[in-house]
């Protein structure tokens, strides 16, 4: 049996280890980075068994059992999805299963985008100092703190006056020194060699780069058939945890053992 995965977060990961352990020939189609989203997390600290840890500890020991276990990986962008057909960038594979497991999107605010903005803390310019982050939940607190722990100046800018961070999140970047401001919306990002100039309600501020924490979603254009399973973080974007993928993976990879026996999933 050959199972097609595409996607190489937690979800994919996991679907892929336990597939191989029973003995079934694995591809994880992979577009950036093994790990996926969970390779920003400063620190992950609310999966049980798992002693807190960053993101990167934790998607390093993923991509350590993937090694163990040989589980082959496709660096190509996925372009198309089918019951039992993957179509890449590169080419066409067949398979008896796929799985897409292929995360969510970010919000894209275009008209701010430029080589000094990113969606994604990792994909930040490496020469900055001075942080603009826009957005109050989880994902900008969090990247405030690994930012200010790695010694740079941060900034974060909530069009409203409404946190939806953990409070635990939001008391340790404010022991940090984060800089917050409330009420003041990002109107316009002007684009320079070596910086960015960001435009709010109340003024403009010079930064070396900007974070845009402003939610994701899902986007299921690829997957052109229904019968292809959806794990992790797509299937449930307002539950977007690292455990629940995991969980996602190892439930259809039973349910795909199973039905090789059965005929059912
Ligand atoms: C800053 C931050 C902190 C977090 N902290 C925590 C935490 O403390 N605890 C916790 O449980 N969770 C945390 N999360 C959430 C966690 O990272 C996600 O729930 C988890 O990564 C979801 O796994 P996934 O496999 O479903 O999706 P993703 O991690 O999004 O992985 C999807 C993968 O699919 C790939 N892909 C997508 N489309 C294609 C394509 N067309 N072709 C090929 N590959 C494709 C992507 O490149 C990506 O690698 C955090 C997330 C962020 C951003």
């Amino acid at each position: 049996m050959q199972v097609g995965i595409v996607g190489g977060g937690p979800a994919g990961i996991s679907a892929a280890t336990f597939l191989k352990r029973a003995g079934v020939n694995v591809i994880i189609f992979e577009k950036k980075r093994l790990g996926g989203l969970l390779n920003n997390a400063w620190r992950v600290e609310n999966i049980p068994i798992i002693v807190p840890q960053s993101g990167k500890e934790l998607t390093k020991k993923m991509i350590s059992h993937l090694k163990l276990y040989k589980v082959d990986v496709l660096y190509e962008k996925v372009e198309e999805i089918y019951e039992k057909r993957i179509v890449s960038e590169k080419g066409i594979y067949d398979f008896d299963f796929v799985i897409a497991s292929i995360g969510t999107i970010p919000n894209r605010i275009k008209k701010f985008e430029g080589n000094r903005v990113a969606y994604e803390f990792l994909d930040l310019p490496s020469d900055i100092n001075l942080l603009a982050i826009y957005g109050a939940g989880d994902v900008a607190f969090d990247g405030a703190i690994q930012a200010s722990i790695l010694g740079k100046k941060v900034h974060i800018f909530n069009r409203s006056n409404n946190i939806r961070a953990l409070s635990r999140l939001v008391k340790i970047a404010k022991s940090l020194k984060v800089n917050y401001h409330e009420n003041e919306a990002i109107k316009y990002v002007e684009h320079f060699d070596e910086y960015i100039r960001i435009y709010t309600e109340k003024g403009n501020y010079k930064f070396d780069a900007l974070l845009l924490a402003v939610g994701r979603k899902v986007d299921l254009s690829i997957v052109k058939s229904d019968k292809v399973p959806i794990i992790g973080d797509v299937a449930h974007p307002n539950f977007r945890q690292a455990s629940i993928a995991i969980a996602d993976g190892i439930n259809i990879a039973m349910k795909i053992l199973g039905r090789e026996l059965s005929g059912n999933y």
